[in-house]
This record gives structure tokens, C-alpha cells and sequence, in this order.
């Protein structure tokens, strides 16, 4: 029997890098499966249903938070974020390790479902770089930031409460951190 994958999960604040690492991080490990999440978000220019999110009502997330279809969720600035657990528990019986890219309450509350979990928490080099990412970034009114920076300075303070604590600064650096962390 194949043994099952492992369930890795990468966190840090808006803006901290995490898409960026994840989509480096994919196409070097076939082994690794990306988990798409539900939002109840509106899609940004250029965002697939399916693809990048399954986008839903809060009627429908409220009924899939019911129904318990999902391993983790949380609120993030005025919308709901979760992970599908089906999806998640087929590819791990697969063998292969499943990748959480989510906020910190939620990668925070894996662990009473999941305690064998690789929770790695992604730091930015400073506030001040942080800030710049969010706002370089360009798809966010301002409130929509303001928000973001807000939660962030509450999530950096979680980050010991996190196996591994790594600075995305030069991102090839990181990308061997979170390697080392998963596979040693
Ligand atoms: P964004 O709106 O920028 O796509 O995502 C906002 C935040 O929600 C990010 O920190 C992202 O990692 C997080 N997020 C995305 N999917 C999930 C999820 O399924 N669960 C939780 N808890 N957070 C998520």
C-alpha cells in the first residue's frame, strides 16, 4: 500500500509571497498537490472558477461549513476563505502531499484535526517591505489594504506558534528553506 502523503501547510500575511513561493515550489515536486479553496471573495480580474478558487455565496459556504465539507476556514478581511477536505484526504490516501496556502487562523487551527501537520509560516523581511508588496501589487482598493496590513501585524505576532519560521527576502533562499523543512 502506498503510504500516505503528508499535509504541509504554508502561511504568513497577505503580501508576504506565498502564491509566489507555492507557484515555484509546484512544478519542481509532482508529488505535491495544491489545494483550491472556496471564498466567498469576489474574483479578481483574470481569476478561473475551479482554478484558482471555487468562488461561492455565503449561503452556499455557510452550507458547506454545515455539512463539515471543510478541513479548516476562517473570515479574512469581510469574507470567508476555507480548504475542501475531500479533495485534500483523496490525494494523501494517493500518496502524494497535499499544500495548504492559507491565512493564520485557519493554518493555526489545522492542527486539532490534522496534529501531524508541516505548518510553515512565511515572514516578510520587515513591516516596511510587507506594506510595499501589498500596495505594489495593485489589485486592492485602499481599504481593502489598510485591512490586510491591519490583520497582518496580528498574524506576525502568531508566527512562533509555527513549526518553521521562514523569511521570504531572496527567493530562491526560501524556496530551499521550505524544501528542507518538507522533505528532510
Ligand atoms: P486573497 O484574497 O489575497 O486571495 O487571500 C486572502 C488570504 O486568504 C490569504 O492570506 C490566503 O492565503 C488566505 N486563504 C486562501 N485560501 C484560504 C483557505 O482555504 N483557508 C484560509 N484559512 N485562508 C485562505
Amino acid at each position: 500500500m502506498t503510504s500516505p502523503g503528508k499535509l504541509i501547510v504554508l502561511t504568513g500575511p497577505s503580501g508576504v509571497g506565498k502564491g509566489t513561493l507555492v507557484r515555484e515550489l509546484l512544478p519542481r515536486h509532482e508529488q505535491l498537490f495544491l489545494s483550491i479553496s472556496a471564498t466567498t471573495r469576489q474574483p479578481r480580474t483574470g481569476e478561473v472558477d475551479g482554478k484558482d478558487y471555487f468562488f461561492k455565496s455565503r449561503a452556499e459556504f455557510e452550507a458547506m461549513i454545515a455539512a463539515k465539507e471543510l478541513l479548516e476556514w476562517a473570515e479574512y478581511a469581510g469574507n470567508y476563505y476555507g480548504t475542501p477536505l475531500p479533495p485534500v484526504k483523496a490525494q494523501m490516501k494517493k500518496g502524494n502531499s497535499a499544500l495548504l496556502e492559507i491565512e493564520v487562523v485557519g493554518a493555526n487551527s489545522v492542527k486539532n484535526i490534522f496534529p501531524e501537520a508541516l505548518r510553515i509560516f512565511i515572514l516578510p523581511p520587515s513591516f516596511e517591505v510587507l506594506e510595499e508588496r501589498l500596495r505594489g501589487r495593485g489589485t486592492d482598493a485602499d481599504e481593502v489594504i489598510a485591512k490586510r496590513l491591519t490583520r497582518a501585524k496580528e498574524e506576525l505576532e502568531l508566527s512562533t506558534e509555527f513549526d518553521y519560521q521562514i523569511i521570504n527576502d531572496d527567493l530562491e533562499q526560501a524556496i530551499a528553506d521550505i524544501e528542507a523543512a518538507i522533505f528532510s
